[in-house]
């Protein structure tokens, strides 16, 4: 059934994929998880979200319409025409004000948006994130060039209009580019430079540019579901895969011996290892390096792993990475992915070449009204 409500830019913003009732979509995503995965292990039934306001991060764009006043919105899909996005339901809710509050200080500040095909202008994007359970709010304006010079002015007038927000930053890209960010570095206005989140107690502090989860309360829930997989009860030496900014190895480490965490980007590990520092967690040591590079090594050094989580991209794992697990040999895998496609593949190397025995499949949605579903497998070691 179509929902009622729909938005009226559903077709052309690209943003949502599904129209049906909630109810609806959730049971095709368990159909399409039960699909590839019936002849493995039990699928249960996908967690649900709140279906509105559950992204926490939100970017728009800025520029103008036919009769030159300026809008921020998005491009439409796959072209380069600008459509204007007032409330968008998926995003939080201080998201709307604080993006009209820019457009009409703007008009005050004489500040122009920029234009890519001209390169010039000031304005290009506005990345607004929120924290979960702090409420902190973080702008990061990004202009097209550093000519615009009244930023500080500026950003002090948005945040007297709005003053939820608790810190303003700004970066510059004149890159010719889709891409919203750039390597630049970013620099602070007002405030701190950073936002903290908080996720089963724990703090994490969210840069402008650093990754973290859109949807934090399925977050919390998706973890939940992990540790619960996992069965931690203090005595585990656990391996945290594809770690990112180390979210997964610092809530298992309340409940662990120790835990090693492997990740590639180096970002992600600096922000690990501060969030650890933050939460006076001593017991992860991080890893910046290829996790199929570092596990082969940790076989080669005949290293024993209790539980061994991994989260890895849309890609999956490969063949380098899981044939080393297998020698690592952990009583426990905890396989959470966003890509349910490759993680069958995986799982089916890990049947093939290790003892390894799927329990069954949980299906979490992070991203309602989205084609996205994230899942968490349990995996034991059965009798070689
Ligand atoms: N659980 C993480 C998110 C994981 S997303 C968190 O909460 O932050 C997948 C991660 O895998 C990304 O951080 C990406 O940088 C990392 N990655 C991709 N390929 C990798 C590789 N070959 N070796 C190690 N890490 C890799």
């Amino acid at each position: 059934m179509r929902r009622k409500d729909i938005c009226p830019l559903f077709s052309r913003c690209g943003g949502c994929d599904y129209s049906l009732s909630y109810k609806e979509e959730l049971q095709r995503k368990t159909e399409y998880v039960h699909s590839l995965f019936y002849s493995h292990c039990p699928t249960y039934e996908t967690i649900g979200s709140s279906p509105t306001r559950y992204r926490n991060k939100v970017a728009s764009t800025f520029g103008y319409d036919r009769k030159g006043n300026i809008i921020s919105g998005l491009y439409i899909k796959g072209t380069h025409h600008l459509i204007e996005k007032r409330d968008c339901q998926l995003e939080f809710e201080e998201a709307s004000g604080i993006l009209r509050a820019i457009r009409r200080l703007m008009k005050s500040y004489k500040m122009r948006c920029y234009d890519e095909d001209a390169r010039h202008g000031d304005l290009r994007h506005v990345l607004l994130r929120k924290g979960h359970r702090t409420g902190e709010i973080l702008v990061l304006l990004i202009f097209g060039s550093d000519r615009y010079e009244r930023k500080k002015e500026f950003a002090n007038s948005l945040c007297d209009m709005c003053p939820e927000i608790t810190t303003v930053c700004y970066q510059v890209n004149g890159e010719k580019t889709s891409m919203l960010l750039s390597e630049a570095p970013v620099h602070t206005l007002i405030g701190k430079g950073f936002i903290e989140s908080r996720l089963f107690g724990l703090s994490f502090r969210v840069s402008p540019t650093s990754f973290f989860q859109v949807n934090a309360d399925q977050t919390e829930v998706l973890y939940d579901m992990a540790m619960h997989m996992a069965g931690l009860h203090g005595n585990e030496k656990v391996l945290d895969a594809y770690s990112g900014t180390g979210t997964i190895a610092i809530i298992a480490s309340l409940r662990a011996k120790c835990v090693t965490a492997v990740e590639s980007n180096h970002g992600a590990v600096l922000s690990a290892i501060r969030s650890a520092k933050d939460n006076a967690i001593e017991n992860v040591s991080f890893v910046e390096d290829d996790a199929s590079l570092f596990l082969k090594a940790e076989a080669a050094r005949k290293e024993r792993y209790d539980v061994a989580f991994l989260d890895p991209p849309r890609s999956g794992s490969d063949e380098r990475f899981l044939s080393s697990l297998i020698k690592l040999s952990p009583e426990k895998i905890v396989y959470i992915s966003c890509n349910p496609e490759t993680q069958e593949r995986d799982l089916r190397y890990l049947e093939r070449f290790g003892s390894y025995v799927p329990i069954a499949i949980q299906p979490v949605d992070m991203f309602p009204r989205t084609a996205h579903v994230e899942t968490v497998l349990l995996l034991v070691k059965g009798k070689m």
